[in-house]
């Protein structure tokens, strides 16, 4: 067999079996060179939200096509791009009121960043510190990677990596700390930001913790005049059970970061969304104060009218009653772990639902997730543990039946895995 000059996002081609082409797609299911149909149970990275290829987004790109391809983002504007601003401020929390586009979380989380330094710069106060919690993850880019948790995955790179404030993680019964850190920080007065994954800290292992810590660390944010970035890139659209996730905690960040669900996963695009605080800091006869960021492909047309279809899709279909039937199942099906030995930590925030496999090493590189990835693959389910970290994140579309055949799987394969422990 010749080999592919293909070099796959975190794979180990070493390790990896032969990998299958996917010829199409279509709601809840990959259908692959073979002819299998495999539930998407992780919705291929936590972009689709709908099902794969929703008619009416598909449309959209269709007729999109049709007058647009990539434009010029500076000098000119298009429709998409002013309709799709319009309707992102209606449904983000109140008071952000400006829109800049680019094309992936990553970037969304690095034109966060230097929004929040470029604000400071701007009104001439000195704060260069960004603060961050415990097992986060920001995306892959040098910028994001930094805010992000170290470990196995950026070793190579921690050279450049620049230093941030780290908070401990809020476990049940120590938020506290994680508040009282977070103040001990921002009484150096130095911090410009605090860049947080809100509810869920999806990369880092589906961490859940609450909305009134979310509340709290907010609260601390504007007593000390430190900007709050929301990194909604995966809890956004419906995830945890509300559009954004920060609604849960009554607040309106200061910068929010949407991307994965903002197309209903269709193509790449991603939102920075700010104040008129942060945009007015920016707006001035001179020059220097410019945002000076592009990204090439920034508010792509097409991918413009993709996210203003999902927009239209959330108002005009029952979405909301989908993500909330949805999580009534994860809450039905859930208890039958609790009393289970195998696994502990079992979670749900809306359709995200997780458990750890109680294993002797955890962690990301712990053997038993790639072993149980192969046996989901067998029983026609696309669900990738992180390290022994279980979750299920379905498209919306996801049927009841359909989710039980993957809770069945996990019941089956996690026996399987613990008896060759
Ligand atoms: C996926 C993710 C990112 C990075 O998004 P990309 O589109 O992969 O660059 C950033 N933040 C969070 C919370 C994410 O889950």
């Amino acid at each position: 067999m010749t080999r592919s000059p293909v070099w796959h996002p975190f794979t180990q081609h070493a390790l990896e079996p032969p990998i299958k082409r996917v010829v199409s797609t279509e709601g809840a299911y990959l259908i692959d060179e073979d002819g299998n149909r495999i539930l998407d149970a992780t919705s291929s990275w936590w972009v689709i939200t709908h099902g794969h290829r929703h008619p009416a987004i598909v449309n959209a790109i269709r007729e999109a096509n049709e007058a647009y391809d990539q434009i010029i983002f500076a000098e000119f504007s298009h429709a998409p791009a002013e309709e799709l601003a319009e309707g992102l401020t209606a449904v983000a929390p109140p008071g952000l009121k400006h829109v800049f586009y680019s094309d992936s979380g990553s970037t969304s989380v690095e034109v966060a960043l230097k929004m929040a330094l470029g604000y400071f710069h701007n009104i001439g106060e000195r704060r260069d510190r960004i603060v961050v919690m415990e097992h986060g993850y920001h995306g892959d880019t040098i910028g994001a990677m930094s805010t992000g948790d170290r470990g196995v995955f950026n070793a190579a790179y921690e050279p450049l990596l620049f230093g941030v404030d780290r908070l401990p993680f809020p476990e049940t019964d120590r938020e506290q700390e994680t508040l009282d850190m977070f103040e001990l920080f921002c009484l150096s007065g130095r911090v410009a930001a605090l860049v947080i994954e809100p509810l869920v800290l999806g990369a880092g292992g589906m961490k859940m913790y609450g909305a009134g810590l979310l509340a709290g660390l907010k609260e601390i944010a504007e007593r000390y005049d430190c900007l709050f970035i929301a990194d909604e890139v995966m809890t956004g659209w419906g995830r945890t059970g509300t559009l954004f996730a920060c609604e849960q905690a009554g607040i309106t960040p200061d910068i929010l970061c949407t991307s994965k669900g903002l197309t209903g996963g269709a193509l790449p695009l991603a939102a920075t969304l700010c104040t008129g605080e942060i945009f007015d800091a920016h707006l001035s006869t001179d020059r220097r104060k410019t945002f000076f960021h592009s990204s090439s492909y920034a508010a792509n047309p097409i991918a413009c009218a993709a996210a203003v279809a999902n927009l239209e899709v959330w108002r005009g279909e029952p979405v909301a009653e989908r993500v909330h039937s949805l999580e009534t199942l994860h809450w039905q099906s859930l208890p039958r772990f609790e009393a289970d030995a195998r696994f502990t930590n079992i979670r749900q925030a809306g359709t995200i639902a997780a458990l750890d496999l109680v294993v002797p090493a955890g962690g990301y590189l712990a053997d038993v997730g790639p072993r149980m990835r192969k046996l989901f693959r067998e029983r026609g389910l696309l669900i990738r543990p992180l390290g022994n970290v279980i979750y299920l994140m379905p498209p919306y579309c996801v049927t009841a039946d359909e989710l039980c055949h993957a809770y069945d799987a996990i019941d089956e394969v996690a026996s399987i895995v613990l008896e060759r422990e």
